[in-house]
């Protein structure tokens, strides 16, 4: 566990073998530990290794705070807390009931990981409702000595939620800011189906900074700074990225293929810049195909 902040550690849950692509938040409570995303089930080792790295066990989670319910996410929520029925898990109301009953979430994470789904993400179980704390946005949540304050900010998901964190001027923002690797210098649009909206998400970024946070903390992945040209690169690059797919709409190809060629595209952008390593990192926290479906789908939807 590398510690971030007073309170606060990042723990790299080495997603299929690799580094810098799934990051978990720890905050520190008066009798344990918070969860912010714990990450999906195939990862519940890294999580307990990095834990115990600071003299801590899973059974010091106290509370889990789910950004969105994507499995890359939250997916362990239920491994967790069948556990220890005493973990409570903070949700928005719209990913509750998927939380409850999973079978949807994982039948959509089926279609687009086939046979990949368990070596990516492990179980999926449901979580009892007793277990669940229901948020709706503009909560404070006053809890083991931790408060958070909490933003509704849809748009990578009509689901996704942010947390702040005042002691530290840390904002917990899942996907909503997109994907940077370690305070790096590119920020890349993280938009996959099925729920993606271009104005929510606008939206959703001047909530965030209405906190006037010091730095995000981006699951895909840590701590980055400056948070005004974050957004704004992200934007620029959504903008660039809504025109491409749209334009790809029109070519006489497949889905298949025009993803495809989207995805080549975004990663000979990535390598003019990024070695080969921290290139697959942003592509497997952030995949540029899974964001090529997403904006069509929007597209789809919405011309
Ligand atoms: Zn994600």
């Amino acid at each position: 566990m590398e510690r971030i902040a007073d309170g606060v550690g990042l723990v790299d849950l080495h997603h299929d073998g690799r580094r810098s692509v799934i990051a978990a938040a720890v905050l520190e409570t008066d009798s344990g530990v918070a969860v912010i995303d714990p990450g999906p089930s195939a990862t519940i080792p890294a999580l307990r290794s990095g834990l115990q790295q600071a003299g801590l066990d899973l059974s010091d989670i106290r509370v889990l705070l789910a950004t969105h319910i994507h499995l890359d996410h939250s997916g362990a929520c239920g491994t967790l807390v069948r556990a220890d029925p005493n973990i409570q898990v903070f949700v928005h109301q719209r990913g509750a009931p998927h939380m409850v009953d999973p079978s949807r979430l994982v039948k959509s994470a089926t279609r687009l990981f086939g046979d990949r789904m368990d070596r990516l993400w492990g179980e999926c179980l449901p979580i009892p409702q007793e277990n669940l704390t229901i948020l709706e946005g503009d909560e404070i949540i006053r809890t083991d000595g931790l408060c958070l304050d909490v933003a509704y900010t849809p748009g990578h998901a009509s689901h996704h939620v942010s947390y702040f964190h005042s002691k530290t001027d840390m904002a917990f923002v899942g996907d909503t800011s997109g994907g940077r690797i370690r305070n790096g210098t590119i920020v890349l649009p993280a938009t996959p189906p099925p729920d993606l909206d271009l104005d929510t998400t606008r939206t959703s970024l001047r909530r965030i900074e209405a906190w006037e946070p010091q730095r995000l903390f981006v699951t895909h992945f840590g701590p980055a700074s400056g948070v005004a040209e974050h957004h704004a690169q992200l934007e620029e690059r959504l903008a660039i990225w809504a025109a491409r797919v749209r334009e790809s709409l029109r070519d006489d190809e497949t889905d298949e293929v025009r993803c495809h060629r989207f995805g080549e595209l975004v990663g000979r952008e990535l390598r003019e810049t990024l070695d080969d390593e921290e290139a697959v990192a942003y592509e497997r926290g952030a995949p540029p195909g899974l964001s090529w479906y997403g904006l069509a789908r929007y597209w789809r939807k919405n011309t």
